[in-house]
């Protein structure tokens, strides 16, 4: 049974370029028992990414292999690339009785739910506005200008998933949506 007090497993979902990294790495940094889970992408590395910490960047052929050896909780396509977690990386944190964050969608979302004895905290960062959106996804100058404009064709669609979640937080100001976010966690955790 699920009481308080045993590890949790915190999804942070949004679209893209509203903030949820950015998150995520700072609740990382400030809760050494929270851990991000590393999912397996075909994406290409951003020029800041480290393979291993980021992600684990694999080719298709790989991940199509990982996929029909069952490794997966969840996969799903996005943006034309493979994303996943691998059961093998949740399983080794959760043996360490680490906190797991999870920078995953709403289909994998919807898959990680389905295994009703994860003690899940589903979270949902939405942007100010889609004008923001846009001038977060340009300044962070890391994908090329059709990978902005496809994603943020994508807002609209994402943010429409935010009722599957347990509570959806506004990121206008970086240190009052990490406040909230910290807040909603914590109470998980009394
Ligand atoms: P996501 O993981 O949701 O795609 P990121 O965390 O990469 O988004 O954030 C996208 C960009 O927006 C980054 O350059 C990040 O530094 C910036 N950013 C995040 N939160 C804020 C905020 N509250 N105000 C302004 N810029 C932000
Ligand atoms: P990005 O290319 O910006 O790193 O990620 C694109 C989208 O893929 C984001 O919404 C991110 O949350 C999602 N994503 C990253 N890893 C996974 C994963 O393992 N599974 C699923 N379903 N989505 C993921």
């Amino acid at each position: 049974m699920k009481k308080k007090g045993d590890s949790i497993m915190v999804i942070l979902s949004s679209p893209s370029g509203a903030g949820k990294t950015t998150i995520s790495k700072k609740l990382q940094q400030k809760y050494q028992n929270f851990k991000i889970s590393v999912s397996h992408t075909t994406r290409t590395p951003r020029p800041n990414e480290v393979d291993g910490i980021d992600y684990f960047f694999i080719s298709h052929d790989e991940f199509k292999k990982l996929i029909k050896k069952n490794e997966f909780y969840e996969y799903a396509e996005i943006f034309g690339n493979y994303y996943g977690t691998s059961k093998k990386s949740v399983l080794d944190l959760v043996k360490k009785k680490n906190d797991i964050l999870f920078d995953i969608d709403w289909q994998g979302t919807k898959q990680l739910s389905k295994f009703k004895e994860l003690n899940l905290l589903k979270i949902f960062i939405l942007p100010p506005s889609k004008e923001e959106l846009k001038k977060r996804l340009i300044q962070r100058n890391q994908d090329k200008p059709h990978v902005v404009a496809e994603r943020l064709d994508a807002y609209e669609r994402d943010s429409a998933h935010k009722t599957d979640y347990d509570f959806v937080v506004i990121n206008d100001n970086l240190e009052d949506c990490f406040r909230e976010v910290e807040k909603i966690v914590i109470s998980k955790k009394e």
